[in-house]
């Protein structure tokens, strides 16, 4: 149990923020208490940005760490030990992880506790009773995280029981129903806030099945290659990935993704997608990959793909 000063009158929270309505409602719930110094923390990676809490928390007038999670989450979508959503998503493990960096954290500023915005049994695999206590054990920070807008459901922590935090003031709030934050929302005057909608690449169906992909061909999958699937139209041919470009857009940030020992593929004489060629296997590029690339390439250029004269451009990358 952490040892707390029962006279300390000012407390410093370290605020999960993702910068959706529930991270924001539980500051507003805090703020209500007075004696509480708020800090919010965000996490940027690979697979989520931080835009959302950056606007927010500009908004709100809160103070916004940003931290890159990048590669821890890269290893935890490698191999979770408590498994995927329904996509690659591990959420539990992520969970574990963004509470742990937040303790960290915690530590190194002298932090009293960290709070976040969950609503208990809003999110089946994230947010049930369950789920909630499980990822506070296993970041270790039983008593000192609170989630104030279902606190008075959950078990109190340290401050709540030392009279530091007015239990109260807290909520209740449970279930995937939006009508009590809705309702905070117009108490709060909070206009335009945010539409609850992850923006975790992980949940969505068709990159996780990209990412199995790539995972089972090339399970060293670095960031570059992750970057790589965000992008166009992708084909495996025997362990080697081409990547066609959909638009100018695209042509150009597979132009920068393109590492040493890739291919780059464009028609010489109409203008037309960009193809790169990624070669897991680390073995001689067959001409029968080449071709293939060289009629995709080809293929998505619709007025020029029943034409006879095409003449292709095909670069290999010697450095990064
Ligand atoms: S949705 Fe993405 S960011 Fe959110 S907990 Fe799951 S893996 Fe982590």
């Amino acid at each position: 149990m952490p040892k707390i000063m029962t006279r300390k009158k000012h407390l410093k929270c370290l605020f999960l923020f993702s910068g959706g309505l529930d991270s924001i409602l539980g500051i507003e719930i805090l703020r209500i208490q007075k004696n509480i110094k708020i800090v919010g923390l965000t996490f940027k990676s690979i697979f989520f940005d931080e835009i959302l809490a950056k606007k927010m928390a500009k908004k709100i007038s809160l103070s916004l760490k940003i931290v890159d999670i990048s590669s821890d989450i890269l290893k935890i979508v490698k191999k979770p030990k408590y498994g995927y959503g329904k996509g690659m998503n591990p959420c539990l493990d992520c969970r574990i992880l963004m509470l742990k960096k937040a303790k960290e954290i915690l530590k190194k500023e002298r932090f009293d506790f960290i709070a976040s915005g969950e609503v208990l049994g809003e999110r089946p695999m994230t947010q049930n009773k369950f789920a909630l206590n499980f990822v506070e054990k296993k970041s270790s920070l039983k008593e000192i995280l609170l989630r104030p807008l279902s606190a008075k459901l959950l078990k109190e922590t340290i401050f709540e029981k030392k009279g530091l935090i007015k239990r109260e003031l807290l909520l209740d709030i449970s279930g995937r129903s939006r009508k009590r934050q809705i309702s905070l929302a117009k108490k709060f005057n909070l206009k335009n806030y945010p539409t609850p909608s992850g923006g975790c690449i992980l949940t969505d169906i068709n990159f996780s099945k990209k990412l199995k992909d790539l995972l089972n061909y090339y399970p060293q999958a670095k960031e570059n290659d992750i970057n790589l699937l965000k992008i166009g139209r992708h084909f495996w041919e025997n362990k080697v990935k081409i990547v066609v470009g959909r638009n100018k857009e695209e042509n150009k940030i597979l132009k920068k993704l393109a590492k040493k020992s890739d291919f780059l593929i464009e028609m010489k004489n109409y203008p037309g997608p960009l193809t790169l060629i990624r070669n897991y296997r680390k073995r001689k590029i067959f001409n029968q990959i080449l071709e293939k690339a060289k009629k995709l390439t080809q293929y998505y250029s619709p007025k020029t793909r029943k034409r006879k004269d095409i003449k292709f451009k095909i670069k290999k990358i010697e450095s990064c």
